[in-house]
């Protein structure tokens, strides 16, 4: 079972209208541990979440009172600690990335799997309470790539990537939250400028150098490689997303 710093089981906030999707969460968190709310309005979640600040909140983006999108925007702006991920069955892109905007940490679209969310909160929630320093320890590997940060390395199939400090940093921040969105803001101030603000052109060439790199190193390999793939989020930023298993 998942417990949080506080060493409580996490407590989760479902707010969802639909009965059958709503019913399916409420048991599967709660089989997973996790003691859950389950609201069917907007506004019932506001109150809930107001009332008893859960660890997170899973978001129907489609409710029927409140928009989905604005209510991400306040739970953010009224719990900055707040884990959200929010379910949307849109399949258009700017929903996601409105989403996002709007302070969502991540993202699942309808249907998906009870098996996939579990994976995503127990990532999230161990990212979360595990200090950054530890987590860098260790090389991560995705498949037939890796990086280790102690080293500053970044390896294909055990062959050395040459990168640019910035290409390796860009990379390394990726790996640190694969599986989720990284909005280009975070990436500006983390692998350039804390106080950055202004045109992110530098990111766009940087990341453009660093898929070059890593595809030659792919081209070059003896054999066929397993590698993440940076997905572009269009107004939002990037995903590093670990390769399928073999
Ligand atoms: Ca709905």
């Amino acid at each position: 079972m998942s417990t949080s710093t506080a060493g409580h089981p996490p407590t989760a906030l479902v707010i969802e209208d639909d009965d059958t999707i709503g019913r399916h969460l409420e048991s599967g968190l709660r089989g997973s541990g996790y003691t859950t709310t389950w609201c069917r309005t907007g506004s019932a979640g506001l109150t809930a979440a107001h009332d008893n600040p859960p660890d997170f909140v899973l978001l129907d983006l489609g409710l029927p009172d409140l928009d989905g999108i604005e209510l991400a925007r306040r739970l953010r702006q009224d719990l900055p600690d707040l884990l959200i991920i929010i379910l949307t069955a849109r399949t258009d892109e700017i929903d996601v990335i409105a989403g996002l905007d709007a302070g969502a940490d991540d993202y699942l679209v309808k249907p998906f799997s009870m098996t996939v969310l579990l994976a995503r909160l127990r990532a999230h929630l161990r990212r979360r309470s595990a200090p950054e320093a530890q987590q860098d320890a260790e090389p991560t590997q995705l498949g037939d790539l890796t990086v280790d940060t102690a080293a500053r390395r970044v390896l294909v199939a055990g062959e050395d990537v040459p990168l640019r400090a910035k290409e390796f940093e860009l990379l390394a921040e990726l790996a640190r939250h694969q599986g989720s969105a990284v909005s280009r803001e975070t990436l500006m101030a983390r692998v350039w400028d804390e106080n950055w603000f202004g045109p992110t052109k530098t990111l766009d060439v940087t990341m453009a150098s660093l898929r070059r790199r890593l595809h030659t190193a792919e081209a070059a390999a003896m054999h066929t490689v397993r590698l993440p793939q940076i997905i572009t989020l269009r107004g939002h930023g990037y995903r590093l997303d670990p390769p399928p298993p073999a």
